[in-house]
């Protein structure tokens, strides 16, 4: 059963992975086995990471085709993609910073997740897996934030399209949507005691979800325990979407 889901011997770049999430992500992926490589812009990860990692500082709104090669010619390949780096602009309908923020939320949270995928591709052997990390505002609509509702709505249709596009190479493409985490993100609603309370009562677990959450669904799609999982968006949300009435 540990061999399913074990990463050893794979070649794992996680996006977005300074902290939160990603970080979460590339820690936990390594200490799977695998050969982690994780990018953010941020010169250093907020704290170390608890395996041994290869962190480099880059912005994946940039032209991220180079890096991408130069780790593959490194380490031969790319068995695991993931892409969490993301941004969260929010602001009221009459917000003047409203349409670049949404030009901005579509260019770090849809174009580069697939210029990601792009450059990826080429170094990616039969077996490998894309984990898009969307969101449950990929799913349903979330107030005074179009530009992400637009990214990763896009992004989770993206994802399904690159499952039937990339299939018959052998890669699986996948979308892991996570609900409320505590994170950088989410800050100013965990600390607001009327948000929190309100975030939390939505889940069927009733609490919020931590980093930690998200890794054994990650490691499910990034190993060859979902061998036959592709195109699929796992939700890890505590119930979140589940529930309806409050
Ligand atoms: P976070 O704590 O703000 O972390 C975001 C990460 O993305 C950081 O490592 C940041 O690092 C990196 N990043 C941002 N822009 C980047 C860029 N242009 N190039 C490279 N890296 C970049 O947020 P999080 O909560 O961990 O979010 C991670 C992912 O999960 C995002 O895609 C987010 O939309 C998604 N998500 C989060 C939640 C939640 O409740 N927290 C829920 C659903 C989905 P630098 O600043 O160092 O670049």
């Amino acid at each position: 059963m540990s061999l399913l889901f074990s990463l050893a011997g794979k070649v794992a770049i996680v996006t977005g992975a300074s902290r939160g999430i990603g970080f979460a992500l590339a820690d936990g992926m390594a200490a799977a086995g695998a050969t982690v490589i994780a990018i953010a812009r941020s010169l250093q990860p907020r704290v170390p990471f608890s395996t041994p990692v290869e962190y480099i500082s880059a912005d994946v709104s940039s032209e991220i085709g180079p890096l991408f090669t130069s780790i593959a010619q490194v380490h031969r390949r790319i068995d695991i993609l993931v892409n969490a780096a993301g941004i969260s602009l929010p602001g009221a309908p009459q917000d003047a910073a409203q349409r670049a923020n949404f030009e901005r939320s579509l260019q770090v949270n849809l174009i580069s997740p697939f210029a990601c995928c792009l450059a990826a591709r080429p170094h990616m052997p039969p077996g490998s897996s894309i984990i898009n990390v969307t969101s449950i505002g990929s799913i349903v609509g979330l107030p005074d934030n179009p530009g992400y509702a637009a990214a990763k709505g896009g992004l989770r249709m993206l994802t399904k399209g690159l499952a039937v596009d990339y299939g018959t190479a052998g890669i699986r493409v996948n979308a892991l949507a996570p609900g409320y985490i505590h994170t950088d993100m989410t800050a100013k609603s965990f600390a607001d005691p009327a948000l929190n309370a309100q975030r939390r009562r939505h889940t069927c677990l009733d609490r919020w979800g931590t980093v930690d959450d998200l890794l054994g669904a990650a490691i499910f799609l990034a190993s060859n325990a979902s061998a036959y999982v592709t195109g699929h968006d796992l939700i890890v949300d505590g119930g979140w979407i589940a529930k309806g009435l409050v």
